[in-house]
C-alpha cells in the first residue's frame, strides 16, 4: 500500500490483516489499491443519474410497436455480501410518443448495476425509470443472474440462476402483449459465463 492510500485501501489492509495474511508480501503489497479502485469503478452508478445517461437521447416519435433490447450483459454486487452477481437483462417497451436511443438502455442498465443492489431492486428500478421518463404504454424487463455468494458458498447448485421480472402497463395487463415479449426473449443465448 504507497503512502497516500485512500480511505477504502487502509480498510482493505486491515480486512487482509484480520484474515491472517501478510499485507506486506509481494503478491498482496499493491491489493489494497487495487481494491480500491476496482470497487470505485464497480460502484461508479452512484455518481451518475437518469439524467446524464438519458437526456440527450429522447425523440418524440409516433412509432407504437414493441422496443426491445435483449441480452444486455449486467454485472452487479449484490448487497448482502459484496460478491458479483451477473447475466442478462432484456428490456422492452411500447412507446405513446416517445422513444430513446437504443444504446441507452443498456447505459441505464450499467448504471443501476454498478450499485451495490439486490436483482430484485435492479429489475424495477429499470423498469420504473424507463415508465417515467418515456411515458409509454408499457415496459417489461427480465434478468436472469449467477450469483457467486449463491454458486461460492455451495447454497445452490452450481448452474442456477435467478430470473427477476417487472412489468408494467400493457405488460402486466394484457397476456398477449407480455407472451409476445416472453416469445422474443426465449430464443435468447441464454445465460454463459
Ligand atoms: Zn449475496
Amino acid at each position: 500500500m504507497n503512502e497516500g492510500a485512500g480511505a477504502i485501501a487502509r480498510l482493505v489492509a486491515q480486512l487482509l490483516k484480520e484474515l491472517g495474511e501478510d499485507g506486506f508480501r509481494e503478491g498482496l503489497e499493491r491489493t489494497p489499491d487495487r481494491v480500491e479502485k476496482a470497487l470505485r469503478y464497480l460502484t461508479s452508478g452512484y455518481r451518475m443519474n437518469v439524467n446524464d445517461v438519458l437526456n440527450d437521447a429522447l425523440f418524440v416519435e409516433e412509432y407504437d410497436e414493441m422496443v426491445v433490447v435483449k441480452d444486455i450483459d449486467f454485472f452487479s454486487l449484490c448487497e448482502h455480501h459484496l460478491l458479483p452477481f451477473m447475466g442478462k437483462c432484456h428490456v422492452a417497451y411500447l412507446p405513446r410518443h416517445r422513444i430513446v436511443g437504443l444504446s441507452k438502455i443498456p447505459r441505464l442498465v450499467e448504471m443501476y448495476s454498478r450499485r451495490l443492489q439486490v436483482q430484485e431492486r435492479l429489475t424495477t428500478q429499470i423498469a420504473n425509470t424507463l415508465n417515467e421518463v418515456l411515458d409509454p404504454r408499457g415496459v417489461a424487463v427480465v434478468m436472469e443472474g449467477i450469483h457467486l455468494c449463491m454458486v461460492m458458498r455451495g447454497v445452490e447448485k452450481q448452474n442456477s440462476k435467478a430470473v427477476t421480472s417487472a412489468m408494467l402497463g400493457v405488460f402486466r395487463d394484457r397476456p398477449e402483449t407480455r407472451a409476445e415479449f416472453m416469445e422474443l426473449i426465449k430464443t435468447s443465448r441464454g445465460l454463459q459465463l
